[in-house]
């Protein structure tokens, strides 16, 4: 188990997001977060909460503009500066990643690999899965530390076609 690749999808309109066992997990992953940010000295407040809901929820990367519309449905939109913050706060506590290559925001699932993993981003359909091992963690500790860098992140973006959209493509 410990050299199994955790593998988290996050798959546009999937119909696993209405089943109660989905809502039961995201309740799971915003009580383990909560009391990862309380053993941290930090506090996840309802707005920081309900942020990384929308982003967990979403299964895909998301603007702070978008955010901020999903956020406040039918009434006046959350002020952004209210959501980079609550951003900031969130990729700070590791709970949340910013996608330099689409400048959208994702939650941050972590398997074996601890903080460090890879998002394989596809270019066509937008989807975006987590990646990582121990062993991929490890290597990437090894060339930090031989380079005596410090890493604030320790994050891969690959951007590529996902292998449902090269079946699609094969008709
Ligand atoms: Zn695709």
């Amino acid at each position: 188990m410990a050299h199994t690749a955790a593998y988290k999808h996050y798959q546009p309109n999937e119909s696993v997001a209405r089943s109660p066992s989905r809502s039961e997990q995201t309740a799971r992953v915003l009580a383990q977060s909560e009391a990862m940010c309380r053993a941290n000295g930090a506090r996840l407040t309802r707005i920081r909460r309900n942020v990384l809901e929308v982003l967990y929820t979403s299964h895909k990367p998301l603007g702070a503009y978008e955010l901020a519309d999903l956020l406040s449905p039918g009434t006046r939109r959350m002020a952004p500066i209210t959501v980079y913050r609550a951003l900031d706060f969130l990729i700070e506590q590791g709970l949340a990643h910013r996608l330099a290559s689409q400048n959208a925001y994702i939650a941050t699932v972590h398997g074996d690999g601890g903080d460090t993993c890879a998002f394989l981003i596809c270019e066509e359909c937008g989807d975006v899965s987590e990646a990582t091992s121990r062993d991929f963690a490890d290597t990437v500790s090894g060339l930090v530390s031989q380079a005596g860098f410090r890493p604030r992140a320790k994050v891969l973006e690959i951007t590529g076609r996902c292998a449902h959209c090269q079946g699609a493509g094969r008709h």
